[in-house]
């Protein structure tokens, strides 16, 4: 109910038009994502006309969803924190946590422009001042609201209220069907279906952010077959046309099947249960009341070892201390995600778990907090995990997100299957490739939506005027 009021207040809000009759603009951009939003505000603030075609009735689509935060480093709010984070210790990390399967040049535009993506996010109005720990990053980097508050609502909100104040057309509940070429190849528009019916919007330049195929579990197994009835954190929307309509259009795809699970998803539920949680200093324990992982390894690695424990599932435990420190938890509180204790021994009983052994557990975390690195190598250990009440969230992975798609460079042209840019066609977001490699680190995919995404409204803009 809630959503169907956020989209009737965003339709209205946009006054948006369901005529099915062509319409004529400068740029294009499939998608009201991060991505999308980014590239739309981008080209109109350059002087294009766009229009933002959004095949689900509201805004946002895995954008909003996103917990944890935006991975920046050099900025000034990590300067101000004293931490000495560079963007060649994020480029190592980024491309180390990839596998480095990664495109190095993509990455290198990916993390020299991050810092930007916070700062224009901050002179939009944004509130990204919170700075922590994500896994597989060295220093705290991940940029997200005041008090560590959800960072997808946030960003989705910035862009909504800055391309609302730039009256940028949207066109709810109209999906794009065909990415149109002329006979050369050259991009000249997309074949849209709306409420009313199909029609063409004539596009000098089109920037395709239609998001991943997270949601669409047939596409997912069908490059990843022992994924094949996994559970989701993706919107329903994430079902890969996108990434059809550009293949259609001649696009090359790479790295199909590099799609990422992510560990900490409430089984049956499908809420993901943010990674700054761990960063914040949860663990992770099994249904014998044992830690058997460092909490912070990469996300691959850490889905892999809870499918090992006992019906595949785990515990991520953590105390009030942890809690205090970040808002997104009073979410998955509210939600009765959690259990909770006032001490050990209550909290144990409501887990179905030996109090003796998560005592000794913890116990254990403690000796290794004063040696600065325990037995799984965990060296980042923020607290002693001992200030009652007790919190648990029973735990499983879910696919997350797909690291393959089009072929793109730096300036988001997309690359046809000979190798050749398709002129007029750009593509940002999670519907691109070879950003993250094999492996996606938390925290560098809203990093990658604000950078592309504004990298494609940039170019889009340059290409639409020059375009006869
Ligand atoms: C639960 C969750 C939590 C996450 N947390 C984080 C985090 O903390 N940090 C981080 O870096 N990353 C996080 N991610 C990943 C990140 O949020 C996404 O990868 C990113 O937001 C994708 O942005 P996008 O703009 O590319 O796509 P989306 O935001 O998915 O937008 C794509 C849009 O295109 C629309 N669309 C699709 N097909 C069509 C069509 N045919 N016609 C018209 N419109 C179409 C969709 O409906 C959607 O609105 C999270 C993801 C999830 C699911």
């Amino acid at each position: 109910m809630k959503k169907i009021l956020v989209a009737t207040a965003v339709a209205a809000a946009f006054g948006c038009v369901q005529a099915a009759e062509d319409i004529t603009v400068d740029v294009a951009v499939i998608g009201a994502g991060g991505a999308g939003l980014s590239a739309a505000v981008e080209a109109t603030n350059l002087g294009a006309k766009v229009v933002v075609i959004e095949k689900m009735a509201m805004v946002g689509g895995n954008t909003i969803r996103a917990a944890g935060g935006l991975n920046a480093a050099g900025t000034a709010l990590q300067a101000a924190k004293g931490t000495k984070d560079s963007v060649e210790i994020a480029f190592y990390d980024t491309m180390k946590g990839g596998h480095w399967k990664n495109d190095p040049e993509l990455v290198r535009t990916l993390v020299s422009g991050a810092a930007s993506s916070v700062e224009w996010l901050l002179a939009l109005g944004g509130d990204l001042r919170d700075v922590g720990l994500m896994a597989g990053a060295s220093f705290p980097r991940t940029h997200r609201p005041t008090g560590g508050a959800l960072v997808g609502p946030e960003v989705i909100r910035t862009l909504w209220t800055a391309a609302k104040a730039r009256n940028i057309e949207m066109r709810m509940n109209t999906k794009a069907t065909k990415i149109i070429t002329d006979r050369s190849g050259k991009v000249t528009g997309v074949k849209v279906e709306g409420k009313d019916g199909s029609y063409t919007v004539h596009a000098k330049a089109v920037v395709d952010a239609a998001g991943g195929f997270g949601g669409n579990n047939d596409m997912v197994a069908s490059y990843v077959p022992r994924l094949k009835g996994f559970a989701t954190t993706n919107h329903p929307g994430a079902t890969g046309d996108g990434l059809k309509l550009a293949e259609k259009a001649g696009a090359q795809l790479i790295q199909m099947e590099e799609i990422q699970t992510h560990p900490t998803v409430v089984p049956k539920v499908g809420e993901m249960i943010t990674e700054a949680v761990r960063g914040n200093g949860a663990i992770l324990v099994n249904k014998e009341g044992k830690r058997f992982f460092n909490e912070l390894d990469t996300r691959d690695a850490v889905s892999a070892a809870i499918l090992k424990q006992k019906d595949a599932v785990a515990y991520l435990f953590f105390d009030s201390d942890m809690q205090k420190s970040l808002k997104a938890t009073n979410k998955y509180i509210k939600q009765s995600y959690t259990v909770k204790g006032e001490t050990i021994e209550e909290v144990a009983k409501a887990m179905g778990v030996d109090a003796a052994a998560l005592q000794a557990s913890l116990n254990t975390w403690k000796e290794g907090k004063a040696k600065g690195k325990d037995a799984f190598g965990r060296a980042n250990m923020p607290r002693d995990l001992d200030k009652g009440p007790f919190y648990a969230i029973m735990v499983t992975p879910a696919v997350h997100h797909t690291m393959g798609g089009i072929k793109i460079d730096s300036k988001t042209q997309v690359y046809n299957t000979k190798g050749q840019v398709i002129p007029g066609l750009y593509a940002a977001g999670e519907i691109t490739g070879g950003v993250h490699g094999g492996n996606r680190l938390g925290g560098n995919a809203q990093a990658d939506i604000v950078t592309f995404g504004r990298i494609a409204g940039q170019q889009a803009y340059i290409y639409a005027k020059q375009a006869k």
